[in-house]
Formats: structure tokens, C-alpha cells, sequence
């Protein structure tokens, strides 16, 4: 079981996992097998060590707040997700800096929200499965070309507030796909018209209801992190003004 730990004197933050307390081998590749080296490793006692005397809460992690820049199984990157002490939420940054590094936890003072920077059709997912289901009686490339043209352009005009997301299991919390809105849908078809005739049409129609409500017609929304308000850093430098203003009025009081 995991334990995330906050000295509340310090503002520092230590994960506790089970692996703190396996011993490390340290293999020599000269020596005989039997001369491996045990060493103890308990970094949360040096944790503890650090923060004697101080008061120490457990905080608990918000399920769902995790997010990262990068896809899950990259091992070098910064990710961010909340916890709370019950009274109080607070923003936790994990990193690392090298790949053989252990990974950092810190408190930031501030938040972060996730801010839409695109929205992206699944131009290579299309093609691939058009070429699957009618490879008997494929479409033209310039008719492909036109409907990824279209239906780019309509992405691209889209309110993704009004869309409904897709739960669906994204490698990357960045990326978050959804459906095409009816409207959307009613004009992209509409639009289609121009572009395949007759049975060609009636075919691609049944592709686009086929794919729209979860599969390559989805919608992937691109976000990013945005790190907002330093609330802390703010409170201190009033503090620091506050203690100025003080040493003024107290060296205007003497003679
Ligand atoms: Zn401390």
C-alpha cells in the first residue's frame, strides 16, 4: 500500500511504497555470486530522520487528478495530481530527472488545469480502415483526400464543451477523444453528398454510423497542462510587505 506523508512544518511530501524497505543488491560482476551486497535502503527512515520534532500528516491522493505531459509508460517526465489532508487539497508534482533517478514528489503552490490546444481527426486511423473494410471496391484518393479535408474543417470549427468524451483508454492523459455532435454529424454527411454518388455514398455513410460513436471518426482533443496561480509565493510576499511596512512605521516612531 502506498502512503503519501506531508511534514506540515517543512511543506515536503514523501510517497511511502513497499519498496522502501526491500533491501538493494549490488552485484560486483568479479566477484563470486555469494559475496552480493545487502544494502539496507529505508528511505523513509531518513525521511523521518530529516523531520524529527515536526508534525507529520498522511494526505490521501484524489482518484482521477492525475496528469501528465507525456504518454504513461514514459519513464522520464512531470506529472501532477492532487491530495488532501481531509480540510485542505493540495497540488503534488512527481518527477525525475534521469531515468535511473528516483522519482521526486513536491508540493507546488498553485494549481493546474487542463487547457484544449487543438482538436485533431484520426486522419491515419481513417485511410487504414477504409482500406480494410473496402478493399473489393475501394474509394478514389482524391475522394478520401476530399471527405479528410471536410471533415478536418469541421473539427476545426467545433465547440469540444458541447461534445460528449469517450471514456475510452488513452496512453496519454493529453489526449482525450470525442464524439461528433449531431449537428456536426447532419453536415458532414450533408457535405458527403458532393463528394460520393449513389451506392458509393449510401457505403460511406454506413462507414461514418459505423465509426462515429466509438471508433476512428472520434474526435482527439490535444490539452496541456497550465499551471495556475501561486497562491503561496503571493501570501509570502505580502507577509514580506507587512514586515517592511512594520520596520517603516517603527523607525518613523523614534525620535
Ligand atoms: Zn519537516
Amino acid at each position: 500500500m502506498n502512503q503519501l506523508v506531508r511534514c506540515t512544518h517543512c511543506d515536503e511530501i514523501f510517497l511511502k511504497t513497499p519498496f522502501d524497505q526491500w533491501p538493494e543488491y549490488d552485484s560486483f560482476s568479479n566477484r563470486p555470486p555469494e559475496s552480493f551486497r545487502s544494502i539496507e535502503r529505508d528511505d523513509f527512515q531518513d525521511f523521518l530522520k530529516n523531520h524529527r520534532g515536526h508534525r507529520l500528516e498522511e494526505l490521501q491522493i484524489i482518484d482521477d487528478s492525475f496528469v501528465s505531459e507525456k504518454a504513461y509508460s514514459e519513464p522520464v517526465k512531470i506529472s501532477y495530481f492532487k491530495a488532501t489532508n481531509g480540510k485542505k487539497t493540495f497540488v503534488i508534482k512527481r518527477f525525475r530527472e534521469k531515468i535511473n533517478e528516483s522519482l521526486r514528489y513536491q508540493l507546488i503552490a498553485g494549481n493546474y488545469a487542463l487547457k484544449c490546444i487543438g482538436i485533431e481527426i484520426q486522419s491515419k486511423e481513417i485511410r487504414r480502415q477504409l482500406n480494410v473494410e473496402f478493399k473489393t471496391n475501394p474509394f478514389q484518393q482524391n475522394q478520401i483526400d476530399a471527405f479528410l479535408e471536410l471533415f478536418q474543417h469541421i473539427a476545426k470549427n467545433i465547440d469540444i464543451e458541447k461534445l460528449e468524451r469517450i471514456p475510452e483508454e488513452s496512453s496519454n492523459s493529453l489526449n482525450i477523444y470525442y464524439k461528433m455532435d449531431d449537428t456536426s454529424l447532419i453536415y458532414l454527411l450533408r457535405n458527403c453528398r458532393n463528394i460520393f454518388k449513389g451506392q458509393e455514398y449510401l457505403n460511406f455513410e454506413e462507414f461514418i454510423h459505423r465509426h462515429n460513436d466509438n471508433g476512428v471518426l472520434l474526435l482527439k482533443a490535444i490539452y496541456k497542462i497550465q499551471i495556475t496561480e501561486m497562491a503561496k509565493s503571493k501570501k509570502r510576499v505580502i507577509a514580506q510587505q507587512i514586515r517592511s511596512e512594520k520596520r517603516k512605521v517603527a523607525a518613523k516612531g523614534q525620535p
